[in-house]
């Protein structure tokens, strides 16, 4: 999502970027609050521009995304040389913000909900690139207890059909091939009588559109018909992130998930059951409020159980005005860390050997570009959302290539094209 947002910013300021801060007009730092960590950074990154600022008067700074919106015009007392301060949802006003900045030397505080126009501004599409995200919906309706995002985001807003189609048909015309969908709660989605498989459907009709992903998806509203969509419509891709958060009931009924663990694992038996080959991807939150050492065992349990092909987890962290931050019995930190280990050790073990049972059979894969590390090798990723990497002399982006896979990593399969 904040990617999502990165390219909107490029796209509404609209002038080159440089990769060296001491050449620039304008700095914006966007931000994500989502757990205390990436706030801090966000906070200790804008004071490395205040000397910029000296030196340059006429530089612009500002600050755009969640912690913006979480803390809105308290960043202008804490650092004088910051110019404005723009929410998530104010985007299609940053123009206008840098304009009166510039020209009247003012400080802007936007962190306003009431956006005419919230998609209005549409992400920076760079050349070449055959994979791209397209925002749906923004906000979130959830009650997550440990959640910051409906305080920074606000209320869920489902963006129209005609309104995603035109931005859908715009990057098949640059040459996109697989677009993932984005959203809080993706699947949630609705719009004109239309529920998400209904539009999982509208997208896949774009013809030179190969392949559809989505994300991130909310569990309870994940229903027989989505499911019955991602296996009759052949550009779905095999693979859904799932975030379970916790594989005890408690912790998930103190979450207010709104779902439980048996239920989860009717909508991933479901999946398994009816699409070949699905790949199921999860966030798991460890050290939530009251998560005994029997609840912990129970999200192990489940994670061997799921056998999840890749998942997130993440220490609890406290966020402001989230109720889960109030909670009584807070874990002890060097638990929480103890915990995190546990599980990333059991996950990291699952994802190798699922990588490895891969050795030997032919996927199909999307190739996006030369590989990161090796500029002889191309990399592309498979229905399943695995990353491959193969050698190859010919330009092959944007092509569906057979590859046999000769090896398998932590985080990648190694093959030969066929
Ligand atoms: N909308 C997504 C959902 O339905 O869960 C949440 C997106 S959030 C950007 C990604 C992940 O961060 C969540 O799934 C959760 O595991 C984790 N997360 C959110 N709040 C957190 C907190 N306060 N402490 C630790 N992890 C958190």
């Amino acid at each position: 999502m904040n990617d999502y947002d990165s390219q909107r910013i490029k796209n509404a300021i609209g002038i080159p970027q440089t990769d060296d801060p001491g050449k620039a007009d304008i700095v914006i730092i966007n931000t994500c609050a989502i757990r205390e960590k990436a706030d801090q950074k966000a906070l200790s990154s804008l004071g490395k521009f205040k000397h910029l600022k000296k030196s340059n008067p006429n530089l612009v700074v500002g600050m755009t995304g969640c912690v913006a919106q979480l803390y809105g015009d308290k960043l202008l007392s804490k650092a004088s040389h910051l110019d404005f301060v723009l929410g998530p949802r104010a985007i299609p006003k940053l123009a206008e913000i840098i304009k009166d900045v510039e020209i009247e030397r003012t400080r802007i505080v936007e962190t306003s909900y009431d956006i005419e126009e919230p998609f209005e501004i549409l992400p920076y599409h760079e050349n070449e690139k055959v994979t791209s995200f397209l925002s749906i919906q923004q906000g979130c309706n959830k009650k997550c207890t440990y959640c910051i995002v409906p305080t920074v985001r606000g209320k869920e807003i489902n963006r129209p059909v005609e309104d995603i189609m035109s931005e859908a048909k715009y990057l098949v015309d640059k040459g996109v091939k697989e677009i993932t969908l984005i959203g809080q709660t993706v699947n949630s989605w609705k719009n004109d009588g239309l529920k998400f498989a209904d539009l999982l459907n509208i997208v896949g009709e774009l013809q030179s559109l190969e392949r559809i992903r989505f994300t991130t998806s909310y569990p309870r509203d994940f229903t027989k018909k989505l499911i019955n969509t991602m296996k009759t419509n052949p550009k779905v891709c095999s693979h859904i992130h799932l975030p379970v958060q916790s594989g005890s009931n408690e912790v998930l009924s103190n979450m207010k998930r709104t779902y439980t663990v048996e239920w989860y694992l009717d909508v991933v038996n479901s999946l398994k059951e009816e699409i070949k080959d699905m790949a199921i991807s999860s966030d798991i939150i460890v050290g939530f409020p009251g998560e005994t050492e029997y609840d912990f065992n129970q999200t192990l349990k489940l994670v061997e159980q799921v056998e999840f092909d890749t998942c997130f987890s993440f220490k609890y962290s406290p966020r402001p005005a989230t109720p889960a931050a109030v909670m009584e019995n807070p874990v002890d930190s060097d638990i929480a860390s103890r915990r995190l280990t546990i599980l990333q050790e059991l996950q990291r073990k699952i994802t190798c050997k699922k990588n490895e049972d891969r050795i030997g059979k032919v996927e199909k894969v999307l190739v996006e570009g030369k590989s990161k590390n090796d500029f002889n090798h191309l990399m592309g990723r498979t229905s399943q959302n695995r990353i491959v990497n193969f050698g190859s002399k010919e330009d092959l982006c944007g092509k569906l290539v057979n590859i046999k896979i000769n090896n398998g990593f932590q985080n990648s399969l190694l093959g030969s094209i066929l």
